[in-house]
């Protein structure tokens, strides 16, 4: 028995054979041709470049027709480089003034390219790049005169792959296929969202294992811990089936807590929306009963042009969250990305250390016409739904008032042009650098809400790269620094009588929700589908109870020691409430 230690990306329990399945890159070695065959190989790259497209477009076809128009989009950004003029022209030159064959020519385009992206340290980023690694490897096959192989599934197993693109995960057969295991990724991951959808349990980000087991082992994935375990003991398959039955049934009956509000026992009331970033989890999120959509990453509608949409493209993106949310409100952050991570023009930057270089506020404060853009978008669609803004990565007035003066100057804009918003809207920050936490109190003073970012807010508080796998271990919201952060946070806000949400990935856990709930916070945002889970636990521990433990746990001095704390309370406390994690 072998056990691989991953990141959980979709929740559930399988036990099944593996297929492991290495595709073949090609790889691409420079040839040069001899100046009568220029013509040709330029007839060659527009046909392969016509063959890929209509692959493309097959794929998009049966993603529509299977998942839905939000999942076939994902393949929307593939099909605009297959359009895009740089590299398509940077191509085209290399073939006529170097004499490069076409595969030579476009996979060095495609380098140039695609370089920004791969510079940068952000997950969200560089599983983009994946996409477009897909891409390329379409073309320099098409070229060659390949098909693309699909992977023929003849029995029910668990895929295992280094990398899977979403058109590969899309082209599979659901029923044949019991779980994803996949070595690169991280939770934001295609391979990750379309697994959540299609309800299939899967483990990323495990770095080695399509290499250290064969076709046909036995594999017991926990989608939830991310542990994968290879030949399982009778003992472990036996428990593991028998926590997969369990998933099931709890599943089920958490379904029924859907209608049920956030209260506890003794009477107190707890906001619980869902985060969103591709628009289908709007949907997913109303079904499984969030109130609205606490933290809408916007960086999607960006990265999916791979451009900077226009104020229409906008507009109209952000109307159709607002539908998909029926009447909830929905906070939109404006864009949270740093240098040259989308806009290949703008800065251009290599950053050594991008976590600490022109992220979010900083981008969007030197190149105010992008953020101007944003906040016009939001105001106008904010006459159709209630609309909350956000803005990212703040660490100081200097910055919060900056952007409140675009924001009015935004607003008065919009009035003298007879434009219909609503001019009252909130706008609040994300607190998630530990300089917004010491200076909460004046900035509480100038913003409508907090809601605190505690993926961001440990990684710098603890000084430990969200995105790194080795330091992972250390990324720890629970440590005594990062709670008193948010206890301080909570109390500044509440000081000056504005609500303080919280919308990192902690309060996904159930007890951590409760050390929260203990702590002040007035909501919690997270991933849709660990709400139901937040509800019942809500709905059993008194309001009294959660501040004793968060009396308790602010006493403790170290992170093992309020891990511990954690885990003896859920033991206590919540056994049985969530049997489906024993
Ligand atoms: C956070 O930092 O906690 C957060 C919710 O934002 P993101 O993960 O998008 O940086
Ligand atoms: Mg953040």
């Amino acid at each position: 028995m072998r056990e691989f230690q991953g990141i959980g990306a979709s929740e559930g329990v399988v036990f099944g054979p593996a297929r492991v399945w290495h595709k073949q890159n090609l790889v691409v070695t420079r040839r040069q041709c001899a100046p009568e065959e220029v013509a040709g190989e330029l007839q060659r790259l527009d046909a392969a470049l016509a063959m890929t497209r209509a692959e493309l477009l097959d794929v998009r076809g049966q993603l529509a027709s299977r998942l839905g128009e939000d999942h076939a989009a994902i393949l929307d950004a593939q099909l605009l480089i297959l359009e895009d003029e740089t590299v398509l022209s940077a191509t085209r030159e290399s073939i006529r003034h170097e004499r490069c064959s076409a595969e030579a020519a476009f996979a060095r385009s495609m380098a140039h390219a695609l370089m920004p992206l791969d510079l940068q340290g952000d997950t969200v980023f560089r599983e983009r790049l994946i996409d477009f690694r897909d891409l390329e490897q379409r073309v320099l096959r098409a070229l060659q005169g390949g098909a693309d192989s699909a992977l023929e599934l003849s029995e029910p197993c668990v895929l295992v792959a280094p990398v899977l693109t979403p058109s590969e995960t899309a082209a599979l057969d659901r029923h044949r296929v019991l779980g994803f295991c996949v070595d690169e990724g991280g939770p934001t991951s295609h391979t990750a969202i379309l697994a959540r959808s299609l309800g299939v349990p899967a483990v990323v980000g495990l770095r080695e294992l399509s290499n250290a087991i064969q076709d046909g082992c036995e594999l017991v994935v926990d989608g939830t811990t991310g542990l994968v375990i290879a030949d399982p003991t009778a003992a472990v398959i036996k428990r593991s089936q028998a926590r997969s039955e369990r998933w099931r049934r709890m599943g089920e009956r958490l379904q029924e807590m859907r209608d049920q509000p956030a209260i506890t026992p003794d009477g107190h009331v707890v906001e619980l929306a869902a985060n969103a970033e591709v628009p289908f989890e709007i949907e997913l999120a109303m079904e499984t009963g969030a109130q609205g959509i606490g933290l809408l990453r916007t960086e999607y509608f960006y990265f999916k042009q791979g451009r900077i949409p226009s104020e229409e493209e906008q507009f109209a993106a952000y109307r159709d969250v607002l539908s998909r949310a029926r009447g909830e409100t929905v906070i939109f952050r404006v864009l949270d990305v740093g240098g040259d991570k989308f806009i290949t023009g703008k800065g251009g930057l290599r950053e050594a250390n991008p976590q600490l270089g022109m992220r979010g506020i900083r981008f969007l404060l030197s190149n105010a016409e992008v953020l101007y853009t944003q906040l016009r978008s939001l105001y106008r669609a904010s006459a159709f739904g209630p609309v909350r803004i956000m803005f990212p990565m703040i660490t100081g007035l200097e910055e919060l008032r900056a952007a409140n003066d675009l924001t009015r100057r935004c607003r008065d804009d919009l009035q003298r042009e007879g434009k219909r918003f609503e001019p009252d809207l909130d706008v609040g920050i994300m607190v998630e650098t530990p300089s917004a936490v010491a200076m909460a109190r004046e900035l509480a003073a100038e913003c409508a809400f907090f809601s605190i970012g505690t993926n961001d807010l440990t990684q710098y508080i603890l000084a430990v790269d969200r995105t790194n796998w080795r330091v992972a271990h250390l990324h720890r919201p629970h440590h005594p620094a990062v709670l008193r952060a948010i206890a301080e946070t909570i109390s500044a806000g509440h000081s000056r009588g504005i609500p303080v949400r919280l919308c990192g990935e902690m309060g996904a856990n159930p007890a951590n929700a409760i050390l929260l709930m203990g702590l002040g916070i007035d909501g919690i945002s997270t991933h849709a589908a660990a709400i139901p889970a937040l509800k019942k636990v809500i709905r059993t521990i008194t309001y009294a109870q959660a501040k004793a433990w968060a009396q308790e746990a602010l006493s403790l001095s170290t992170a093992d020691d309020v891990r511990e704390f954690l885990r003896s309370k859920t033991q206590q406390s919540l056994r049985g409430v969530l049997d489906r994690r024993a």
